[in-house]
């Protein structure tokens, strides 16, 4: 078969498909069909169809039938796209409620090695490396295929969540809503629960890096604190029960946030020493990434200022507490917010990393936390 398109290089893509409603099979069949003959487009492997139970989205859905193809084609992701839509209208596909019934759902998994996130378009696709339903069909016919981000192959992101004992953590900022995001999700997997030893010490650095304390402080005493953040984490101790560990922070972030820090100085004494204490703690199998903005972040640590007393809701904030009127405070922790989101989702390997990390907004917490169940029920 030619391809035609005036683009030379072919890219090889990984489709997800889905149906809910009408006649699932023939449904899939048709799209399939149509991916077969669409010029441009060479349909290499389909898996076989699986029956999966629906995930997120209204309760009472039908079940799913799930597969995955294959394709080589020269058309460019955004041009994958329109095609993958222009089939899914030609199902008459509807879009009412978010994860409702569907006649057809293809969603582009994997568009060779890009990485690239735009208002219509993710590759990959942001929630596929908790998703059953889509890794296990495309395990079938793309074991071996790479994602991008996480530089795993599909066969090794399917391992990951079939773990007996799985681990989440839910990793932010103080104030992105960690605690709260961890709780819900240890709630509805009944899972075992862990907060975080101590805040994060945002403020504390703050003074610390006045000068009259010497820049070798800070890094004695983060280097407690990681301990202290090590001790629940310690693979020594670490259980192997089916009910898996939530917790709501990642030993990382104080490396990261001590990176991100020009008072303290990371040298590679403070890297040995860190290392030393983090790699006796496990890595999380699943992060669930927390993104507040800049009025959220300021809302929540005014009103954690004055509510202090009363609740435990924001109670990472704490630390942040004497930044109330502080814009630099605010910045701190939106630049903090960047790094961990830099590093975790860059494409760069790294030994101890997770295989899975879902970013999730979480300025609406009701809906952050809808969205960390989703993506953690899509595992099982
Ligand atoms: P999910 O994306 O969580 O699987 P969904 O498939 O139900 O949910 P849709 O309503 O089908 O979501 O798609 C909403 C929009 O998502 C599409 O109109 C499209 O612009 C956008 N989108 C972004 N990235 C992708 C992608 N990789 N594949 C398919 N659609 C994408
Ligand atoms: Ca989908
Ligand atoms: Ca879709």
């Amino acid at each position: 078969m030619v391809l035609q398109s005036n683009r030379q290089k072919v890219a090889r893509c990984l489709i997800g498909c889905g149906a809910n409603v009408g006649a699932r099979r023939e449904q899939l069949d048709q799209a399939i069909d149509m991916l077969r003959f669409m010029p441009g487009i060479q349909l290499m492997h389909v898996s076989q169809f699986l029956e999966t139970r629906p995930v997120g989205g209204p309760p009472g859905q039908p079940p799913y039938l799930n597969a995955a193809c294959l394709i080589e084609t020269t058309f460019e992701p955004i041009e994958v796209l329109d095609m993958l839509l222009a089939v899914e209208n030609t199902l008459q596909r509807s879009r009412e409620t978010r994860w409702g019934p569907r006649t057809i759902d293809l969603d582009l998994l994997i568009y060779d090695d890009c990485v690239l996130k735009t208002e219509r378009l993710q590759v990959p696709h942001p929630r596929m490396t908790t998703r059953r339903f889509v890794l296990e069909p495309a395990a079938e016919i793309a074991a071996d295929l790479e994602h991008p981000v996480s530089r795993c192959s599909i066969h090794e992101l399917l391992e990951n969540i079939s773990q007996r004992h799985l681990h989440v953590a839910v990793v932010g900022v103080p104030g992105s809503g960690a605690p709260e995001i961890a709780d819900a999700v240890a709630d509805v997997t009944l899972s075992r629960l862990i907060h975080a030893p101590a805040p994060l010490p945002i403020a504390g650095w703050g003074a610390l890096s006045t000068k009259q304390v010497s820049t070798k402080e800070p890094t004695e005493q983060l280097l407690l604190l990681s301990q202290k953040y090590a001790d629940p984490l310690l693979k020594a101790n670490w259980p192997d029960g089916p009910h898996g560990t939530v917790t709501d922070y990642w030993i990382e972030s104080i490396r990261l946030a001590a990176e991100n820090n020009s008072a303290i100085d990371t040298n590679k004494q403070f890297e040995n020493a860190f290392a030393s204490i983090s790699q006796k703690t496990v890595t999380p199998h699943v992060v669930l990434l927390l993104n507040v903005n800049r009025q959220t972040l300021s809302e929540r640590i005014a009103y954690r200022a004055h509510a202090a007393q009363q609740s435990d809701v924001f109670a990472d904030l704490v630390a942040v507490q004497t930044m109330t009127t502080s814009d630099q405070g605010i910045a701190t922790l939106l630049s903090l917010q960047e790094h961990l989101i830099d590093c975790l989702l860059s494409t760069q390997g790294r030994q101890c990393r997770p295989k899975a990390v879902i970013q999730l907004d979480s300025d609406d917490l009701g809906k952050a936390a809808l969205d960390a169940v989703a993506a953690i029920e899509g595992i099982s």
